[in-house]
């Protein structure tokens, strides 16, 4: 059999009774596998720790997920002496052979998919068909790196000077941490562990603490796929306490984050200060937050646009980094648009998430659920609110779909990542107003513009500074192949990931002429 051009897995219809079906038993086996142990693993050995990382439910945290042992700083030391004793062997594996590991990890994900899926719903409060967005676009990582890494292990075209043998090639840097966050448990960890890996670079990685067990899982599965001990340790702990061990290490060779704004140039500063004996100048792939915004303008087709807002808010409760959290719309069309959004917003579901009949679920955690309240309770001060706000009944996180009219630029609302399922809409009096509020924020990570006026979509592909632009549709939601992702300004290093461009971000080009 030959590989395949790269195609992106496709999404499962949850109205097919056959796939309903199979998630309702992928959710009662997973039911009846909560509450197990994960150990760390440390050069191919499973290390048991006496203290844990309980891993709860966010739709009832009565009910934990599993527990997952929890690194110190001596368990760091050893995961990345062990990752640089796999490194002599694993940087010597030819690129296309890493990338069969990678296709052998996807087809465990393809059979295991359900079962995937519904460990994110109990461990990440997803809906089904967000639960299963993030498992394909796993696999849609594994398939897309493991073919560029194809493509970057052929020879590079040089210019032959004289009678030299020019050659140039790509070797891996070294051992690696790779710190994805919480919110897309199982893609963006498998997309930044796996490119990392298949560049031929052991990792120690942390997974976010709110869901570790989806990075046990990941473990598992790049073990099944035979991955050589040491070149994926998986090391769960406290990112305010194991995080700067980490980072800060003689040993660390670069560092891949995805997260908060205030953890990446934490993390950024911390790995430009060189720690007695390192020999290497860290490289550091820092993806961050977003304040992303959808603007409307009297052209607009306005029904597309209060689907597009209402989904890229609300989606996931507004916890993705391309989440929706500011509508910009031009006075012209307000008036019409705004009962449309609120409509559609009031017809949103709110419960536990293994109910399908749910399109929203809880947030996170209880720290995400005070941070998003005190948003809310600043908004209800100083704006309008007109949908959702209040508390909900039951144990678990839920938060309302909430909207705040007549939010002011520049104000706390309309500057600051909530990272919840809070909406702020600013009116402005036309669309040159709309672009500067769009761009005055210091994030740039994704936006759309709705309108039917070729100059002014034109403008916007000029003139909008973000990472991703999207015109016509929703701001989330890019696919890997077909949307490199990564954000401008505050919103990161724009590494784009799911492009061509990504690996080189795990690799250095050796330049060799011989003269014979
Ligand atoms: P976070 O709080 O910044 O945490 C991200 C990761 O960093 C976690 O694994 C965390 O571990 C770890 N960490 C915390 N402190 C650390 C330290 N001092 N040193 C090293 N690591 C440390 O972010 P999050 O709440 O997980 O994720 C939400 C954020 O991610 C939002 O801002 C969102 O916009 C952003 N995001 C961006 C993208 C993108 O592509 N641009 C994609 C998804 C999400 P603990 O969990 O143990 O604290
Ligand atoms: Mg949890």
């Amino acid at each position: 059999m030959t590989i395949k051009a790269y195609q992106s897995h496709l999404l499962t219809n949850f109205s097919l009774p056959a796939h309903r079906a199979a998630m309702s038993q992928a959710l009662s086996l997973v039911k009846s596998r909560l509450g197990r142990h994960y150990p760390l693993l440390i050069g191919g050995r499973r290390v048991e720790t006496p203290e844990k990382i309980a891993s709860l439910n966010p739709a009832d945290p009565a009910q934990v997920v599993g527990y997952v042992s929890k690194a110190d700083g001596g368990h760091v030391d050893a995961a990345l002496a062990a990752g640089w004793e796999a490194f002599a062997r694993w940087k010597q594996v030819p690129g296309p052979v890493r990338a069969r590991y990678l296709y052998k990890a996807a087809a465990i994900m393809r059979r295991r998919q359900f079962e995937l899926s519904a460990w994110e719903v109990l461990e990440a409060g997803k809906s089904w068909p967000e639960a299963d967005a993030d498992v394909a676009e796993a696999i849609d990582f594994l398939e897309y790196y493991a073919r560029q890494m194809e493509r970057l292990s052929r020879p590079i075209p040089l210019t032959p000077l004289g009678d030299e043998e020019d050659e140039a090639f790509y070797v891996p840097l070294g051992v690696g941490a790779v710190i994805p966050p919480w919110n897309f448990p199982l893609a963006i960890l498998t997309g930044m562990s796996s490119a990392a890996i298949v560049a031929g670079n052991p990792i120690v990685l942390k997974p976010a603490s709110p869901t570790p067990v989806m990075g046990a899982l990941f473990a598992e599965i790049m073990e099944e796929a035979g991955l050589p001990a040491g070149v994926l340790n998986f090391l769960p702990g406290d990112g305010s306490t194991i995080g700067d061990h980490l980072v800060g290490h003689r040993l660390t060779r670069f560092v891949s984050f995805t997260g908060s704004r205030e953890v990446g140039l934490h993390i950024n500063r911390l790995a430009a200060d060189v720690a007695p004996g390192q020999r290497w100048i860290k490289r550091v792939v820092a993806e961050m937050g977003g304040k992303d915004a959808i603007i409307v303008d009297e052209t607009a087709d306005l029904d597309a646009a209060a689907d597009g807002i209402v989904a890229s808010a609300f989606g996931f409760q507004g916890q993705k980094c391309s989440a929706c959290s500011r509508a910009i719309i031009v006075d012209a069309v307000y008036g019409e648009l705004m009962p449309k959004i609120l409509e559609r917003t009031a017809r949103l579901t709110i419960g536990p998430v293994d109910n399908p009949d749910h399109v929203m679920g809880p947030v996170v955690d209880q720290r995400a659920y005070d941070k998003i309240f005190s948003y809310i309770e600043w908004g209800k001060q100083h704006a309008r609110l007109s949908a959702g706000g209040h508390a909900m009944e039951g144990a678990g996180y839920f938060i309302p779909a909430t909207i705040f009219e007549d939010v002011a630029p520049g104000s706390k609302l309309e500057q600051e990542e909530i990272f919840g399922p809070v909406l702020s809409i600013i009116r402005v009096s036309d669309w040159e107003a709309a672009l500067r509020v769009a761009n005055d924020t210091e994030y740039g990570l994704t936006g759309s513009v709705y309108s039917k006026n070729r100059g002014r979509i034109e403008q916007a592909r000029a003139e909008l500074e973000v990472g991703n632009l999207y015109i016509n549709r929703k701001c989330t939601g890019a696919v890997v192949g077909s949307h490199p992702f990564g954000g401008f300004n505050m919103s990161g290093t724009d590494s784009k990931t799911g492009s061509p461009d990504y690996l080189l971000l795990f690799l250095q080009m050796k330049s060799v002429a011989e003269q014979f």
